[in-house]
């Protein structure tokens, strides 16, 4: 079993990726693509150092160019689920599975919602962000699923085992898993009920649902809360002085624990939490 595994190499697992490391604790870093500053060629220009600005990709890509320099094992994929067991917890990535004895989750703010009419008003009430935490409240009902990937698919294979019927939405995108069941592919158009949501209308018809969840793209560190029975408040995950959330062994840092959203600040925080993760190697040892 690993040491750490970081999700996310951005700012905040980037910066603490170094710290480990030169604390000489194995660390593996997994990340999904340039984070908050993908597609962010504009010029930064608020951080320490630069003798004349760069763009936000580029600074990214000096960070994860940084670290694959140091001898930081650093993975392009997908994380898309968490699981405590014994002694840690196992991480499950689009192609494989890891286990570690700690955790941070440094996935930045981002949170794949839906812009469509009646989004914001059936959340938490029919629609769902996280099957493995709501799912049990649909059992043997009839619910959709929003996605069409590896995400998806394994929020999928929960929901097929507890509900009487799945439907799976893509919303226009075309499909990149093999799913044996319902799946209608024109985009949706509107959640639609009264006090919760009743129906789903696409661009063909309304289908009649007691609930959707959805699982789109990758998960962010909100969805990966949900799944561990993590403390969110306002959007932001709940931890300690030491950067440690409320399940042992589980931290975060950056964007995702609220405060200014800057790098600055996720740095700071990446530098922290991996002092606080060496010790609580030492004393879990
Ligand atoms: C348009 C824009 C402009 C900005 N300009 C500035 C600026 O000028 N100055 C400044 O200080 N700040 C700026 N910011 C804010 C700054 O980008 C963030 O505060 C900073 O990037 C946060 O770092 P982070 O490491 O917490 O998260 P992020 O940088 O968002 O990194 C998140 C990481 O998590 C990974 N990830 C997420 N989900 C998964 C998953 N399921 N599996 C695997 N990996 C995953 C991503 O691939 C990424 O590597 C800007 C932000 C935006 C959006």
């Amino acid at each position: 079993m690993r040491s750490v595994v970081i999700v996310g190499h951005g700012p905040a697992g980037i910066s603490a990726a170094i710290y480990l490391k030169r604390s000489n604790i194995d660390v593996l870093v997994i990340g999904k693509d340039l984070g908050a500053l993908s597609g962010y060629h504009d010029l930064i220009e608020n951080y320490y150092g630069l003798s004349e600005p760069v763009s936000g990709e580029t600074l990214i890509k000096n960070g994860i160019k940084q670290a694959i320099d140091m001898g930081i094992e650093l993975l392009f994929d997908d994380v898309i689920a968490l699981m405590e067991i014994d002694g840690g917890f196992r991480i499950k990535t689009k192609t494989t599975f890891y286990e570690a004895k700690t955790v941070l989750l440094a996935t930045g703010k981002v949170r794949t919602g839906l812009n469509i009419t009646g989004f914001a008003k059936y959340r938490g009430k029919g629609i769902s962000m996280c099957a493995t935490c709501d799912g049990y409240f649909y059992r043997n009902k009839r619910v959709g699923i929003v996605g069409s990937g590896h995400y998806m698919m394994h929020e999928l294979e929960y929901l097929n085992r507890i509900s009487e019927e799945v439907i799976v939405f893509t919303n226009g995108k075309p499909l990149t898993v093999e799913v044996h069941q319902q799946v209608i592919e024109e985009p949706l158009v509107a959640f639609l009920g009264e006090q919760k949501l009743t129906h789903v209308q696409t661009a063909v018809k309304n289908y009649p649902l007691d609930g959707v969840f959805l699982a789109i793209g990758a998960p962010s560190s909100l969805e990966f809360a949900s799944q561990l029975g993590v403390i969110v408040d306002k959007g932001s995950v709940v931890v300690d002085q030491n950067y440690q959330t409320n399940v042992s062994g589980l931290f975060a840092a950056g964007d995702i624990i609220g405060g200014k959203l800057q790098i600055s600040k996720a740095v700071f925080d990446g530098m922290n939490v991996a002092d606080s993760i060496v010790s609580y190697l030492k004393s879990n040892n």
